[in-house]
């Protein structure tokens, strides 16, 4: 058992996360940072977890925020399991956000990710070519001695030396790309703070500057938004739904309403015609407020949707005249309100 005095002495004064991520991981929006974060972390396995765990188990990597591990013994089997809460709670505070929740044993890879300084170099290298413009001008760009400083300091944190410099290189790159950048007129971004190229928009006073990044989070939130609107109320057309939602356009309504009916559907069983997400469903696809959902409605938007509903085991498909009724059944069916859409109108 890995006794805990020695746990504590391996690694004294774990780096504080926020003293390991420089400002330029933050600027190069959350995909990045999390990316640097994960082989930050795989890189300085050793010393997160100590001598006595680095030496008999090979870390091979992290996948969906699982720390796959190889270990031919069955005793560090056992002893990875019991010590599985404090493997997770040292990588997590070492990377400064939850980079894992739970520790596995996998198969060996032939190249695992861990502790390969080669890859994240490799890494930083490809990522530092795809820095934008103003090459010339950034090369020109002089920074401040305190600017300097904090160049340096970065470039001491990786106890790798090549590493190491080509941090402070990468850092100070960013540093005078940043000035060049406000020199011409880029703005932080209004969410995260990165300079940004500001749109047509921006300078006109219309919109405020937002990062791509940002951007991005910002229409899936509005798309999450919406849904939740038509969830609530399936028969809300796009000027409602841009009551709650401002900047709903038709387009976004449909589409996501195309969406939340492809997710009920299969949600919903043939043959089913009462159950609340069977009704929802319909109004959903129909636009349709519950006081007109009438029998009829509901049995010829189901069988229409027949063959995206989920289907029982004994499935057969249906003829649509025993479903849809004509004649005086019809006429009835068209007049009848469907069984669950009163409870409805009463929610
Ligand atoms: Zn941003």
């Amino acid at each position: 058992m890995l006794e805990k005095k020695k746990f504590t002495r391996r690694t004294p004064g774990l780096e504080v996360p926020r003293t390991i991520i420089p400002r330029w991981v933050k600027g190069k929006g959350p995909e990045f940072e999390m990316e640097y974060r994960r082989r930050w972390v795989l890189t300085y396995w050793r010393d997160i977890v100590g001598d006595y765990i680095a030496r008999n188990v090979e870390l091979m990597g992290i996948r969906n925020k699982t720390l796959l591990y190889y270990s031919g013994s069955s005793a560090w089997n056992n002893e990875m399991r019991l010590l599985m809460p404090q493997i997770v709670d040292k990588m997590n505070r070492f990377a400064g956000c939850e980079i894992i929740r739970e520790v596995r044993l996998t198969r060996r890879w032939e190249k695992p990710e861990a502790g390969d300084v080669l890859a994240f170099r490799a890494w930083l290298r490809q990522e530092e070519n795809k820095v934008p413009d103003f090459r010339k001008e950034r090369r020109r760009a002089s920074l401040s001695p305190a600017e300097d400083e904090s160049v340096k300091a970065l470039a001491g944190k990786a106890q790798d030396e090549e590493l190491g410099g080509l941090l402070g290189t990468i850092y100070r790159k960013h540093l005078q790309l940043k000035k060049v950048q406000k020199k011409h007129g880029w703005l932080p971004c209004a969410d995260c703070g990165a300079l940004t190229e500001p749109t047509p928009k921006v300078l006109k006073g219309e919109a405020e500057a937002v990062c791509p990044h940002c951007r991005a989070r910002r229409a899936e939130a509005q798309r999450a938004a919406i849904r939740k609107v038509l969830t609530d109320i399936p028969w809300a057309r796009p000027p409602q739904v841009a009551e709650f939602v401002p900047g709903a356009t038709p387009k976004l309504v449909a589409e996501q309403r195309a969406m939340l009916v492809q997710k009920l559907a299969s949600q919903v069983e043939f043959g089913d015609k009462k159950s609340l997400k069977a009704l929802q469903l319909v109004m959903l696809f129909r636009v349709l407020p519950p006081e007109q959902l009438t029998e009829d409605v509901v049995e010829r938007t189901l069988y229409h949707l027949r063959y995206v509903l989920c289907k029982p085991k004994d499935y057969k498909a249906p003829k649509r005249y025993s479903v849809i009724k004509t004649g005086k059944e019809g006429a009835k069916a068209r007049e009848t309100l469907a069984q669950g859409a009163k409870d409805f109108l009463k929610k």
